[in-house]
């Protein structure tokens, strides 16, 4: 792998206006870290990555590479593009070790700062708000920080070590995490603001998972995909398992199922496999590890013996249209719908002039400002689901936004 990652390296053309970064949604200096690199410098490499993306590991592992960096090097127009994500995955994981080992002397400047929720988005403001001297103080519903990244994305994409070595990081970085405390429920925003926190940010994502509302949804053998994922080892699904979706959700479902056990799964998507949101990549891992595809099925109703579908194809607007007479029992034991998740609402409910929209969705300006002076937001809550590079991104301009608020409040005052 190490001997890979040099190779890999050696490779990179170093181009004077490079491809790699503009496909990179944070704008990664992919060519100034390779430089540093293939220069013996991986410190100062790493320095690099961590300040532009404090989740530079985690996205090695997760991001759609093909899609951004890499399905822009230009060796990829003819061959094979560099593999940045090894490369960042080799020098991101070599800091992130220095950094867990450090003492970091940060000046404080006085004031006291509110993350609510521990995903990308909550962990990028609360790296950023304590550099810039802030005492932050994250709150976070489980037990564990990282949110989808802990408790969705499985651990043979993600290890869960990872977010173990990053609230390390954070703890090294003076930001304290109150576990096991869901904001909305007892304590509210209200009353972080009476306890002194200048401003508040909410990036609590999406844990709702939308409902077909078809017959025998409620079964004990149907589930939701964001709750099995949550913890796939309490549930007993039997020997078929049908799942219901097409994107990525739906994918990483199904290889948990194989890889609990379950060699017949079958996911059922009501399009054609080119409307699949999936990455590529993945649907080619879910064939690999044995899952089947039935396209084209849309789901009527949920039984004891499976789910009944029946066939449709789209029409000329786009529409599903169903094909009389097709109806189908697609034999299975348990089924697990994965389509799509929206925000709960219980920060919004127990706090006012915190606006949202049709969708639930948490209302910002461009700069994270909700309707609520003071409270900020960005991630999954604010855009819907999205992917983790576009929560950082959000987030580092969220922060700095948080930064002038607080720093215009004029208040140097002692926490
Ligand atoms: C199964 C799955 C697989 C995915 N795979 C990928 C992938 O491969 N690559 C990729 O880039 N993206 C992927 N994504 C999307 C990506 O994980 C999300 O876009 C990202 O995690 C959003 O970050 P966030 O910080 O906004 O929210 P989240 O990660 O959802 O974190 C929100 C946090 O807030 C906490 N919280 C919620 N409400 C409260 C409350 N009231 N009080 C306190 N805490 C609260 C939650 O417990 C959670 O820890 C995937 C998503 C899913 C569901």
């Amino acid at each position: 792998m190490s001997n890979h990652v040099i190779d890999e390296a050696k490779r990179c053309l170093q181009c004077k206006d490079p491809r790699c970064i503009k496909g990179c949604p944070v704008s990664t200096d992919i060519r100034g870290t390779i430089a540093l690199f293939r220069e013996s410098r991986i410190e100062e490499a790493g320095e690099k990555l961590f300040a532009n993306n404090p989740l530079s590991l985690v996205c090695s592992y997760v991001c759609p590479q093909e899609s951004q960096c890499e399905g822009h090097c230009v060796l990829g127009i003819k061959g094979n593009p560099v593999q940045f994500s090894i490369i960042e995955n080799y020098v991101s994981d070599y800091y992130l070790g220095l950094i867990g080992e450090r003492e970091i002397n940060i000046e404080k400047n006085g004031m006291k700062a509110a993350v609510i929720g521990s995903g990308p988005a909550g962990i990028t403001i609360s790296f950023i708000l304590a550099q810039c001297g802030y005492d932050v103080t994250i709150f976070e519903g489980n037990d564990k920080i990282g949110g989808v990244l802990r408790y969705g994305i499985p651990e043979f994409r993600l290890p869960k070590s990872v977010l173990d070595r990053l609230k390390k990081a954070l703890s090294v970085y003076g930001v304290s995490v109150r576990p096991n405390t869901r904001i909305g429920m007892n304590l509210t925003v209200d009353d972080l603001f009476r306890d002194g926190y200048k401003a508040i940010f909410i990036g609590t994502g999406v844990w709702r998972p939308y409902r077909l509302s078809l017959p025998g949804e409620s079964y004990g053998n149907v589930h939701y995909a964001i709750d099995y994922l949550r913890n796939p080892d309490v549930y007993e699904l039997g020997d078929r398992v049908t799942v219901v979706g097409g994107g990525n959700t739906a994918i990483d479902v199904a290889r948990t199922v194989v890889r609990h056990g379950c060699h017949d799964v079958t996911l059922v998507f009501n399009r054609a496999e080119e409307k699949l949101t999936a990455c590529k990549k993945e649907v080619e891992f879910a064939k690999i590890d044995g899952v089947k595809f039935l396209f084209g099925k849309d789901t009527k109703r949920f039984t004891e013996n499976g789910i009944i579908t029946t066939d449709c194809e789209e029409n000329a607007d786009g529409k599903l249209e169903d094909v009389p007479g097709t109806e189908t029992l697609i034999p299975s034991d348990s089924t697990i719908i994965a389509v799509g998740q929206g925000p709960f609402s219980v920060i919004v409910r127990s706090t006012s002039g915190i606006d949202v929209n049709e969708r639930g969705l948490v209302a910002v300006d461009a700069d994270g400002r909700t309707t609520r002076e003071g409270v900020f937001a960005s991630g999954d809550v604010v855009t819907g689901a999205k992917t983790v590079v576009e929560a950082v991104k959000v987030s580092k301009r969220v922060a700095e936004a948080m930064d002038r608020y607080m720093r215009g409040l004029g208040c140097a005052q002692k926490v």
